[in-house]
Parts: structure tokens; sequence; C-alpha cells
């Protein structure tokens, strides 16, 4: 199924909206998956609405809800989300994380409660639009652990994103954004969907052996689990993610005393620099276009096509998207189409609205 942008967003936007969302938190959810449609990210698309519609119709999250400041200290911030919907209560934190970054210098942002983030990147782009330098340590709780400890056999964990943004002056920020397991959970379930096989060192099935089928995480009986990427130092990164993330930004870390209802929920510590307060902001902009240019003019190696830069990828499949469509597969669509019916949308309603 190959739908438009627009058209899909306006489909997503009404599901949504029949699930219980505002209308206009509703819009900004569905912008928000979309985009990540457009940049490649799938998993993180429409293909969450049939869990954001559970968790709606089963009262686990609070779609009205907005951000609360609980605490003030100036250039430390935190906010309990009260199970708000991610997109929503994520960008009102930054907002003030920008703000008084831009102010202080620096901000840290403290998270809590969140429903799903979705796309951190789009927390880390809205620091790099406002010029500004961010790092985001994220855990994931509310449902059980689905990830090893690195060297065990027993679920700890889910797949903890870490985002770590650099602005530039011609808008082609640095954006890193990635799980700390070797590939996103919604991957692997884009992969079940697809009856396709994801890469080595992705999972374990039950006996702690390295398996490429998706089956053993979202298969009828499956006792699998998946890896973090690159052994102890990726592993160690999803440590901290769980403790600063989750610990720090929101005291709600997968250990098994906290609640797991089986809504996916996201803690965000987020820490907001403003380069201009650290020292020459025109210096720092031309080194960091010096070594990306550096960087570029590497000869790729065989099979590679061009060296890229963190961010690259997302932009090049958005452009592609935005003007050919995004392709779903047949199972995401249908769970989508049959979330909306949960909601009470009719098929033929949902039909007209994607043209
Ligand atoms: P990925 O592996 O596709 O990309 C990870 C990073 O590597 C990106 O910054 C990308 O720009 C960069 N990259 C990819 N190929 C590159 C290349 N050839 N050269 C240079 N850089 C390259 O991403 P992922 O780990 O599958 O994560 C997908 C999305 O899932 C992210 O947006 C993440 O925030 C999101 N996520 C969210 C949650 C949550 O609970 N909210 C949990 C996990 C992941």
């Amino acid at each position: 199924m190959i739908i438009q942008h627009q058209n899909l967003t306006n489909l997503a936007s009404a599901i949504l909206a029949a699930a219980g969302a505002p209308k206009e938190n509703a819009q900004a959810v569905a912008a928000h998956l979309v985009e990540a449609n457009l940049k490649g990210h799938d998993s993180h698309g429409v293909g969450m609405i049939p869990s954001y519609v559970r968790s709606m119709l089963a009262g686990h999250i609070n779609p009205a809800n907005n951000a609360k400041l609980i605490k003030d200290n100036g250039a430390v911030v935190s906010f309990d989300a009260e199970l708000g919907l991610g997109r929503v209560v994520g960008m009102q934190a930054m907002e003030l994380g920008i703000e008084r970054a831009k102010q202080l210098g620096i901000c840290c942002v403290a998270l809590g409660n969140a429903a799903h983030l979705g796309r951190i990147g789009a927390f880390g782009e809205a620091c790099a639009d406002a010029g500004l330098v961010s790092t985001h340590y994220v855990n994931v709780v509310g449902h059980d652990p689905m990830v090893v400890a690195y060297g065990g056999r027993d679920r700890r964990f889910i797949t903890n994103p870490f985002c770590c943004t650099v602005p530039r002056a011609d808008g082609k920020h640095v954006i890193l954004d990635m799980a700390t397991t070797t590939v996103a959970a919604g991957k692997v379930r884009v992969a079940h969907m697809k009856g396709e096989a994801v890469p080595p060192n992705s999972l374990v099935d039950e006996n702690g052996l390295d398996t490429n089928d998706p089956g053993v995480i979202f298969g009828p009986n499956a006792k699998g689990a998946m890896q973090p990427f690159g052994q102890h130092k990726g592993y160690g990164l999803m440590v901290m993610c769980e403790l600063l993330g989750g610990g720090l930004g929101g005291n709600f870390t997968m250990q098994p005393n906290n609640l797991r209802q089986g809504a996916t929920l996201n803690n965000m510590l987020s820490i907001i620099i403003d380069p201009a307060a650290v020292g020459d902001l025109q210096a720092f902009d031309d080194e960091v276009t010096a070594m990306i240019d550096y960087i570029y003019a590497s000869t790729p190696a065989d099979g590679t096509e061009k060296v890229l830069i963190p961010g690259d990828p997302e932009q090049i499949t958005k452009a592609a998207r935005e003007s050919r469509g995004i392709d779903i597969d047949d199972n995401s669509w249908n769970d989508v189409i049959r979330s909306g019916e949960a909601a009470g949308l009719t098929v033929n309603a949902m039909n007209a609205m994607h043209g």
C-alpha cells in the first residue's frame, strides 16, 4: 500500500481523535508518526497507532494531559507527564528547556511518566533548530522487558533510545538517534509482519543463542529476547539510559516493583547546551563544517556508495518518500484500520480519508 504523507496524516489524526485524543493533540501525534515514516523509521510511524489506541481505550494513558512542571531550579526543570501523549508532553518539556538554555547557557530537563515518545530525534531536532546542542537519555517501561543484559539470558530492559544532536547554521544538523539494541523493537515487529529475517546479533532464542527469527519476540510462544548493540559498550549505554532517563528522569526503571500494565511509556533526561555560551559560535560552526567535510571526503568502502554522517539517511529517505509516497505493508495497514474500527470509525470513512 503506497500512501501520500498528507493523506496518511489525516487518517492517523482521525483515528487518534476517535480514540479520545483532543483534536490538536491527535494532529500533533499524527504528524510526528508520519514524520517517522517519512524519515524511514516505520517502526515508529503509523504502525504504533494500534498500540496507542489500545492504551487510550484501556485508560492506561491520558491523551488530554499536559506536562506538569513539578520542580524548577532554573537550569534544572522536572516534569511529570501524567501519562500524556509523548509527542505533546515531550515538546512541552523541550519548549521550556530550550527557553532556559538560551537564557542560562544550559538546561537539564527531566520528563517522567510520558506515553510513548516515538522518534526521539524529533526532540533533538527541536533543540538543533533553536541552535542548541542536546543529549537525550531515554528508558522504556510500562510493559514486560524484551532485551537481555550483556552476558545474560533473562529479559531486563526494553530498547532504551539515546539521541545526541549538533546544530549547524545551514540547518543540516547532525542527529544521532538510535535504539541501544542492535535493531529497534518496531523493526523486529515490521520484519515479523513481513516474514523477513533480522540481522545477526539482534536477537537470542530461549537458550541465549543468536537467531535471526523475529518470531522469538513476536510469535505466539515468544521466549527469546533482543540484544544490546555493540556488546558490552552498547549495553553500557543502555544501562545509562535506564539509570539517567528512567532513574533520574522519572524515578521509573524496569525494576520489577514498578507497574507493567501493557502500555509503552518513556522517561527522558535531556541536557540542552547553548554553544554560544561555551565559546565562539562561528568558530564552532566552522570547525564542525570542516570536520564533516573531512568525513565526507573519505573513500567509500567496497559496497558503500558514500560515507554519511548521522542524520543523513533520514533526510535522504524523507526526500524520496515525500515525492513517491510511503509504502506500508499489508499486515501493518490492516492493524491500523482495525484500530480505527475499534475507535469507532467505519472502514468506508477511513477509505475516503486516504484517497
Ligand atoms: P537506525 O539504526 O536506523 O539509525 C541510528 C542512527 O544511525 C541514526 O542517527 C542514523 O542517522 C544513523 N545512521 C544510520 N545509517 C548510517 C550510516 N550509513 N552512516 C552514518 N549514520 C548512519 O535507528 P534505530 O536504532 O533503528 O532507531 C529508530 C528510531 O527508533 C529512532 O528514532 C529512535 O528514537 C526510536 N526509538 C524510540 C524508542 C521509544 O521508546 N520511544 C525506543 C527505541 C527506539
